[in-house]
């Protein structure tokens, strides 16, 4: 018998999370010293000085097995974002509490309600579970909440908002998400992915945790891998109140998080400096890239995260292979169904003048329709 007709049904109808290309994969093809990534939402600055000092100290513990459910930081966490140690849980990546979510609630045929585009990994999950993608267009790229209402029905177990979303940068404000939720039933858990919360300025923001902290079925993500500079290492927490996530400890896998993980997220956690340091740069990237993609003529969407969706009227899976023979890795809009799109991330100043010039070098030579 085929191992295919063994697999759980709808396992491979799954369409696999696509990453953005590795400077790894990227030197396969082209001879660039220098590569740059701009692909998938990194931290530039690299990593908290802190953190690296905390995992060459912990380097000679690697023998023994990491401390299971993260005590020490999940601790930490809980003195910064002033909540109950019990609040909170720590994984190998905000992806892999997703998963977690999933295997915790979605029963097979129920409903999970989605933007569409919005971070893929919420579809994979939901489909792996046996539940039922529910996917609303974004308007003006921004989550579209009353249509999203609509789609709620009996069947409906979860609700994702990726805020501010991945791939377009766009916020749900306070005003929106209280009307929303003062409609959604009150069995439906809401995950808020804040995965890029810390960019955010824009004082309508809603933060998620003010919303937890007053009770309620909802669930906050936030990772180390983007403000904290640790995407290496593969870590992130969720916030929710006990309960939640007392169920969510069920499905645990039982040394989730290495032990430098631990350490070094510790370490970045009050690493203020660098913390600053990293939001300023994305500020200041932002701004650069505003004035900069106005003088060349391309439109893009305001954003509240450390990239920018950019429309260049073109191909832009066509794009990203010259911008690659120029060694920048970009991310084409192809796969969020924005084919002349693409998501550029926010670097440190040079990396951003270098994509800038590199545009520009392109539009000399013709390639754009304008
Ligand atoms: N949520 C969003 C919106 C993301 O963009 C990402 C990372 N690309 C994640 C979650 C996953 O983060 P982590 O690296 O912690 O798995």
């Amino acid at each position: 018998m085929k191992v295919e007709k063994l697999v759980r049904k709808g396992i491979l109808n799954i369409i696999p999370y696509l990453p953005g290309k590795s400077i790894e994969e990227a030197k396969e093809e082209v001879k660039i010293k220098r590569l740059i990534k701009l692909a998938s939402n990194e931290n530039l600055l690299g990593p908290s000085p802190k953190a690296l000092k905390a995992i060459i100290k912990e380097l000679n513990n690697i023998y023994l097995y990491p401390d299971g459910p993260c005590t020490r930081l999940r601790e930490a966490v809980a003195k910064k974002f002033k909540v109950s140690k019990n609040m909170v849980v720590i994984s190998n990546g905000v992806d892999n509490i997703i998963l977690m979510i999933a295997a915790t609630f979605i029963n097979e045929g129920e409903e999970v309600l989605m933007a569409d585009p919005t971070f893929p990994v919420y579809t994979n999950v939901t489909q792996i579970m046996g539940g039922k993608p529910i996917k609303v267009r974004l308007k003006d790229f921004r989550h579209d909440l009353d249509e999203m209402l609509k789609k709620v029905n009996k069947k409906t177990k979860l609700v994702f908002i990726c805020n501010p979303n991945n791939p377009t940068g766009t916020i749900v404000s306070k005003e929106e998400l209280n009307k929303f939720l003062s409609e959604l039933p009150a069995r439906v858990i809401l995950i808020l992915d804040e995965a890029y919360g810390e960019f955010v300025n824009d004082p309508s923001y809603p933060y998620g945790l003010d919303y937890v902290k007053r009770g309620g079925k909802i669930i906050v993500l936030r990772t180390f891998s983007k403000v904290y500079g640790l995407a290496g290492l593969r870590i992130g927490f969720a916030i929710a109140q006990e309960d939640i996530i007392r169920c969510m400890y069920q499905v645990r896998d039982p040394f989730p998080v290495h032990r430098l993980a631990q350490v070094a997220a510790i370490a970045a956690l009050n690493d203020s400096n660098h913390i600053r340091n990293s939001i300023q740069l994305v500020y200041e990237g932002r701004r650069y890239f505003y004035l900069e993609l106005e003088r060349l003529g391309f439109e893009y969407v305001p954003s509240q995260a450390n990239f920018i969706f950019i429309d260049f009227g073109i191909d832009s899976t066509k794009l990203a292979r010259a911008l690659l023979q120029e060694g920048i890795i970009i991310r084409p809009g192809k796969m969020w169904g924005y084919p002349t799109f693409a998501r550029i991330t926010i670097g440190r100043m040079e990396d951003n003048r270098r994509f800038i010039k590199a545009l520009e070098k392109l539009k000399r030579k013709g390639f754009f329709n304008f």
